[in-house]
């Protein structure tokens, strides 16, 4: 569980993965036991800051650093990812304009931008 999500806000974490990605939860720190969630809400922030979540078939939030991304979504046209976003001039990095978690591949804001020749998928149109 390496790739638990640590000190992410819930902004970055919304610009990241939008309502319905995969995850493995760790209910427990330290225990390698893990369920499959899905999202169901965009992730928020309690008083203290810690960011929450709430999935499929619970109630309440899930804290997102109990959350593993399963996969690393990687964009069809210019091929950033979940861990290197492609920085626009302006030194914004993107978000996902639709990813498919069960794939891994998805759209940038940056190349959805350009985009007018292709669809979604990355298939001409
Ligand atoms: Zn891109
Ligand atoms: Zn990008």
């Amino acid at each position: 569980m390496k790739n638990v999500l640590r000190n992410v806000t819930a902004a970055r974490f919304n610009e990241r993965f939008p309502v319905g990605s995969l995850f493995h939860y760790y209910p427990m720190m330290g225990i390698p036991d893990y369920e499959e969630v899905i999202t169901r809400s965009e992730a928020w922030e309690l008083g203290h800051g810690a960011a929450v979540v709430s999935v499929i078939g619970r109630a309440g939030g899930l804290s997102v650093d109990h959350l593993e991304p399963i996969k690393a979504a990687t964009c069809s046209q210019c091929g950033c990812d979940d861990h290197h976003a492609c920085v626009s001039e302006q030194g914004q990095p993107c978000h996902w304009v639709q990813v498919n978690r069960v794939t891994g591949v998805g759209i940038c804001s940056h190349c959805a931008e350009h985009l007018n020749q292709i669809n979604t998928f990355g298939e001409p149109k």
